[in-house]
């Protein structure tokens, strides 16, 4: 599923020009449920001795006490007390654990409305999840003409990063960032049509609408000011932008989508990166998608 450099999807896009690259969403490892907390076994209470005494058979009937003989019962007894309530304690925190994990999915379910909606397992299209529309008023701009937006977070570690990288004379130039549907559209059925693919090759390299991480205000395209041939090619893990990101992107949150190899055999993509550096977009990447 390699893209030759011919076959990648450079082109222009009438609202504002830019150069847009192929839209891929990759599978990722749904994090484990948590383990409920372990409840402390409560150590029986002195009351349990005792008890535990009085039903206990008769003790030796000498006439004179055996004090020794005494005190090691009592230990002994305390021992069979000490035992029998740590199994009770241990079957109570197991019931607990039980009633918690039947109650987890209900109260998760209850309690996500941030979820998008479309992170339902099944919710995928020739490989590629589905995502939503990242709403206009949560965008804000990473280029000066305000072509190139991201939702407000990502954008804001976009600027922080691009300063970083260009005092060390690296240039990070934004390619393309928030798409829309009608963009996504564009670039999967208009392009598809233009070249003559059938859906599945055109899915490929560029992904549904509907099916873009680029929809969601939280990826990027990222191109080297210095060496602009290498821009959305598979070459641009060659160039010095890629590797000041290698080395610092994750400081901004920012991480590769699609790297070589990747589990769900899309494209090798080094010029996109994601941003995963707040809760939303966290669950919007990595909320559970179906896998074990
Ligand atoms: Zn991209």
């Amino acid at each position: 599923m390699k893209i030759a450099p011919g076959d990648l999807t450079q082109f222009t896009i009438p609202s504002n020009n830019s150069r847009l690259c192929v839209g891929v969403e990759r599978l990722d490892n749904a994090g484990t449920p948590e383990k409920p907390s372990d409840g402390s076994n409560s150590p029986p209470t002195v009351d349990d001795i005792p008890v535990a005494l009085r039903e206990t058979p008769d003790l030796p009937s000498k006439p004179r006490t055996n004090v020794a003989l005494l005190v090691g019962s009592l230990t002994a007894l305390g021992l069979v007390a000490l035992a029998a309530g740590g199994f009770v304690a241990l079957r109570m925190q197991r019931s607990q654990t039980v009633t918690l994990a039947t109650e987890n999915p209900t109260s998760v379910a209850q309690t996500s409305p941030t979820a998008l909606p479309s992170a339902s397992p099944a919710d995928t299209l020739l490989n590629h999840f589905a995502y939503t529309e990242a709403p206009q008023a949560e965008l804000a701009p990473i280029v000066p003409d305000g072509s190139i937006k991201m939702r407000q977070a990502a954008a804001k570690a976009y600027r922080e990063m691009t300063a970083a990288a260009q005092q060390e004379g690296v240039s990070l130039v934004p390619i393309s960032g928030f798409r829309s549907l009608a963009d996504q559209k564009y670039l999967y059925f208009d392009v598809k049509a233009d070249r003559n693919q059938d859906a599945t090759e055109r899915a490929k390299v560029s992904a549904p609408p509907g099916y873009s991480e680029h929809h969601t205000g939280y990826a990027v395209d990222i191109g080297d000011g210095n060496t602009p041939a290498l821009n959305l090619n598979p070459d641009f893990d060659k160039s010095a932008a890629y590797r000041w990101l290698k080395a610092n992107a994750n400081r901004y949150s920012f991480e590769l989508s699609f790297p070589k190899n990747n589990r769900q055999g899309v494209s090798y993509e080094p010029w996109h990166w994601r941003f995963a550096g707040d809760i939303q977009s966290l669950k919007t990447f990595y909320k559970a998608r179906g896998q074990k």
